[in-house]
């Protein structure tokens, strides 16, 4: 059985809020935004880090890379983004199937 939680985002037993969708890949909100817009590109398939891409992904990759600045315009992030991947415990991964957080704007002031 699957436990990954982006895996079951992909195959629909997760909820999330979709921003873009592909045959290979998924865009979707973060659950707990750093920023205004916090978006999680993923691939569909299972891919545990970025340390585990080989040359059979360049293309995936470029294309999961470009589609930041696109969601990003999208989002109203005019002035800039910032894009981080986390690879494995020691660079901060919590959810083990690789993805790039695309996030920036300010974040609404907490009451
Ligand atoms: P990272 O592995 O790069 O540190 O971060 C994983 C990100 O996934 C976190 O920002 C976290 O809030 C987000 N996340 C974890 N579980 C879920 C989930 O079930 N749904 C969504 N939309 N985001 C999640
Ligand atoms: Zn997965």
């Amino acid at each position: 059985m699957n436990e990954c939680v982006f895996c079951k985002i992909v195959d629909g037993e997760l909820p999330s809020r979709k921003v873009y969708e592909d045959e290979e890949i998924l865009a979707f909100h973060d659950i707990s935004p750093l920023a205004a817009v916090h978006v999680l590109i993923i691939p569909k398939i299972h891919i545990t880090s970025l340390a585990d891409c080989t040359s059979k992904h360049q293309d995936l990759l470029g294309r999961m890379l470009l589609l930041a600045p696109r969601l990003a315009k999208e989002h109203g992030l005019d002035t800039g983004f910032r894009t981080i991947i986390n690879t494995g415990r020691g660079g901060g991964q919590t959810v083990f199937h690789l993805h790039i957080n695309m996030f920036g704007g300010d974040r609404p002031a907490q009451a």
